[in-house]
């Protein structure tokens, strides 16, 4: 359990965090909350020879209103996003989603762009972000882009950002009156979900995702095409997993987890509405 030996920078400035990240090539990483790098990194399954500390950049921890959409900095810590007033004004899906992770300590330490840039398909925020529709903000050495969440994860823990780009920005479009619901099972309060799922409906709309279906958060367009074409709850929670990949594990076989799936759309549904 203890890291391979590494070097540490701090960065004071996203551009400096580029900068250091530029100087010393693919084997270094960034560093925000720590709470998944550090735990992989004991494991050994992550050998960086250089970390590049992001944790203090305070410029990318903030939360703001920014007319169509709410604009959240890469370094907002989980706790944060939970007890925010604008999010539950805006987006309270992505609010409530939050207060699902780990416990406190780590919503504490844990950093919502972290979380989505590791790219766990078990994570619920990068789900979450997705069923939202948010967009991605990357800012590297050749400037910034934005990458929507729909084209952001590649694979299991691999996303659309080049290893010199940093993630500074989450844009969530506001749901302007939509209902919403997070649906989580697991088997002890505080673990990662088993199957997850983020939903909202407004009138003909829909936006549903899935965690732990899959090497990717999954978008669940099947049961969003269901119900826009007047389906019943029932219809559209029995397209759930159709986009989904399943994985048996030690906590769910592949089929005990479609059974999930469609269980927990169902549910989600049935409250958004
Ligand atoms: C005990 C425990 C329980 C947990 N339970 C849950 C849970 O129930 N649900 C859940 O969703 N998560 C859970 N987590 C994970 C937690 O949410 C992490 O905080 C989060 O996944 C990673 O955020 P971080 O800031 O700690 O990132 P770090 O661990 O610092 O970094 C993770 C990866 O992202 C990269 N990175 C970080 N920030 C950026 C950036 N701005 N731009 C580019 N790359 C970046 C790093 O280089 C690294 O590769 C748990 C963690 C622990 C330790």
């Amino acid at each position: 359990m203890i890291p391979a030996p590494f070097e540490y920078a701090r960065a004071g400035s996203a551009a400096e965090a580029i900068s250091l990240i530029g100087q010393h090539g693919d084997d270094a990483k960034f560093l925000a909350g720590g709470h998944s790098l550090l735990p992989l990194m004991k494991l050994r399954l992550a050998q960086p020879t250089v970390l590049v500390d992001i944790g203090r950049v305070q410029d990318l921890s903030y939360i703001r209103d920014a007319g169509d959409h709410i604009a959240i900095g890469a370094l907002t810590r989980h706790r944060d996003v939970e007890t925010s007033a604008i999010l539950a004004e805006h987006a309270p899906l992505l609010k409530h989603a939050a207060s699902y992770v780990g416990d406190p300590q780590v919503r504490h330490r844990g950093t919502i762009g972290g979380s989505i840039a590791h790219a766990d398909p078990a994570s619920d925020l990068p789900a979450t972000t997705l069923a939202l529709g948010a967009t991605y903000v990357a800012q590297g050495p050749n400037g910034t882009r934005e990458i929507a969440a729909a084209d952001f994860y590649r694979g299991f823990l691999e996303s659309a950002l080049n290893p010199d780009e940093l993630l500074t920005e989450i844009r969530v479009p506001k749901m302007q009156g939509a209902g919403w619901s997070f649906q989580k099972f697991n088997r002890r309060a505080q673990d990662w979900a088993i199957v997850g799922v983020a939903a909202w409906r407004r009138n003909g709309d829909s936006g549903v995702a899935l965690v732990n279906m899959g090497s990717t958060p999954i978008l669940a367009s099947s049961v969003s095409s269901a119900l826009a074409q007047g389906g019943s709850i029932a219809d559209a929670a029995a397209q759930a997993a159709a986009e989904a990949e399943p994985q048996n594990d030690l906590n769910a076989s592949s089929e005990y987890r479609v059974h999930l799936a469609k269980v927990l759309v169902r549910r989600a549904l049935e409250e958004a509405s």
